[in-house]
């Protein structure tokens, strides 16, 4: 018998924004992580070989998304959150050269081509991305097995003998109850109601890390303004062979020097829509960071990494009074709607398509915005709300299986419409017609129904449609 542990929306801020590498979370930091836990087994065992099935969505676009490179990784010990950039870089290379990973202290013969197999056709029972992990001695004798699930937003669960699956994600047993435990959002708003407390305050409550979770929301912020800024530095065509330029540079030294070369016109910083312009490069900045594995916060995935930053960063520069206690309740109201979602539906492209990630993200950004302009419990549920039902139906179709066309764009677009539904629902009383609730269901449905070439696979939508060069 199988069954799924679910997550409740007590997960965790430190899960729903983790700190790794691109250029995806279900396919990059998900799989690295399963693959340090098991190589984390094999400490004192004589393995003389190793070998990494990748089943499912993981078989059919994981060489476009480097999980052979993050199994690698994680057969060796790195984590997506401390991983030198240098590591990650010279990873293929060096094994090639070398023919060997280190596992456990150990030299390993490794043969990329023949240890690491895509297996696009085959399902495991729980999850559409499935890794089936094997450790052999000299003589070929298995030493250990593992079988396991990346969820999504980096997430990881594990299939035990008995055909059991447990998150490996879920909080300890013996941690203290949430105060305020709730599994939806109209349950959330009740507990405001009864409490007269916020939406981040719950979350700040609920959490659990104390005197660490300001810490951590501080890093969580600096890490994604410094991913803006690698995205806005670096120059040059995206890895993976779609030969995709980074466009973040340009836009940025454009939008310097328009006041100076332009007089009033659409492209003027006097047009009272300038504003987009910045966000669209704040998003542009991150998801070519995220395109290129370097270092992003996965907000709830890496493919959906540039809404929340872009979103973050416009409350910074165009919010008057904005301020540090603004950008941490913006993460704890992002983060409380995100693990909302996920406990009812999913995060993962590969379940329920591109609404789950970049549709996710849209909704937490919009929620925390709302949360920092100073939004009522129900004004950052409806900007939630309004994000999510206006991104219903968007599939998932990465071209070539690379984290680029339409993820990047798709990105910017969804961050200003998390601005949108943030001043719509502001501009409101909060009372409104489509509960969150009701939104989150219907994109689960929707995602149930959608036909599995829009689900990660690159088997349909834009992924054949587009002529690669
Ligand atoms: S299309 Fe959306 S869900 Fe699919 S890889 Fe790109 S960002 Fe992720």
């Amino acid at each position: 018998m199988t069954t799924t542990v679910q997550l409740s929306s007590a997960t965790r801020v430190a899960d729903m924004f983790k700190i790794g590498i691109g250029p995806s979370s279900s396919h990059t930091v998900g799989p690295m992580r399963a693959a340090a836990l098991f190589a984390a087994r094999l400490e004192g065992l004589p393995v003389a070989r190793m070998t990494a099935r990748l089943t499912g969505s993981l078989g059919a676009t994981g060489r476009g998304h480097m999980t052979d490179r993050a199994v690698i990784l994680g057969f060796q010990g790195y984590a997506p959150q401390t991983v030198p950039a240098d590591v990650v870089a010279d990873c293929l290379r060096l094994t090639q050269e070398r023919g060997l990973i280190v596992v456990a202290g150990r030299d390993v013969p490794f043969e990329i081509d023949r240890d690491v197999v895509f297996e696009p056709r085959t399902l495991l029972p729980f999850h559409v991305n499935g890794l089936v992990f094997n450790a052999f001695d000299a003589d070929g004798e298995e030493l250990a097995h593992g079988t396991y699930y990346s969820t999504g937003g980096g997430f990881v669960s594990e299939q035990i003998d008995d055909g059991h699956v447990v998150s490996l994600d879920a909080l300890p047993e013996d941690a203290a109850p949430e105060p305020f435990p709730y599994n939806n959002a109209g349950a959330l708003l009740r507990i405001c109601a009864a409490e007269g407390m916020s939406i981040s305050e719950i979350a700040r409550a609920n959490d659990g890390s104390g005197e660490d979770l300001d810490q951590y929301l501080d890093l969580v912020h600096k890490t994604m303004n410094e991913c803006i800024e690698a995205g806005i530095n670096a120059t040059g065509i995206l890895p993976g062979g779609l030969n995709v330029p980074r466009r973040a540079r340009r836009l940025r030294e454009q939008l310097m020097t328009r006041d100076f070369e332009r007089g009033p016109s659409w492209q003027s910083s006097n047009d009272p829509m300038a504003g987009i312009d910045w966000v669209n490069l704040y998003a542009l900045a991150v998801n070519e960071e995220n395109a290129a594995g370097q270092r992003v916060v996965t907000a709830p995935t890496n493919g959906a990494a540039g809404v929340i930053p872009a979103v973050l960063r416009y409350y910074e520069r165009f919010v008057p009074g904005a301020d540090r206690d603004g950008v941490r309740r913006f993460l704890l109201a992002a983060a409380a709607i995100g693990a909302i979602i996920k406990a009812n539906a999913s995060i993962a492209g590969a379940e329920v398509g591109c609404q789950g990630e970049v549709g996710s993200a849209s909704a937490m950004a919009a929620a925390g915005l709302a949360e920092a302009l100073g939004g009522t419990p129900q004004q950052v549920e409806n900007a939630a709300e309004i994000a999510m039902e206006h991104s219903l139906g968007l599939t998932c179709d990465p071209v070539a299986g690379l984290v680029q066309i339409p993820c990047i764009e798709r990105n910017a677009i969804a961050a200003v419409k998390a601005i949108n539904a943030a001043r719509m629902a502001m501009w409101s009383d909060g009372r409104h017609q489509v509960p969150l609730d009701t939104a989150i269901k219907t994109m689960r449905d929707t995602g149930k129904d959608m036909l599995s070439k829009y689900k990660e696979t690159s088997e349909g939508g834009l992924a054949v449609n587009v002529i690669e060069c």
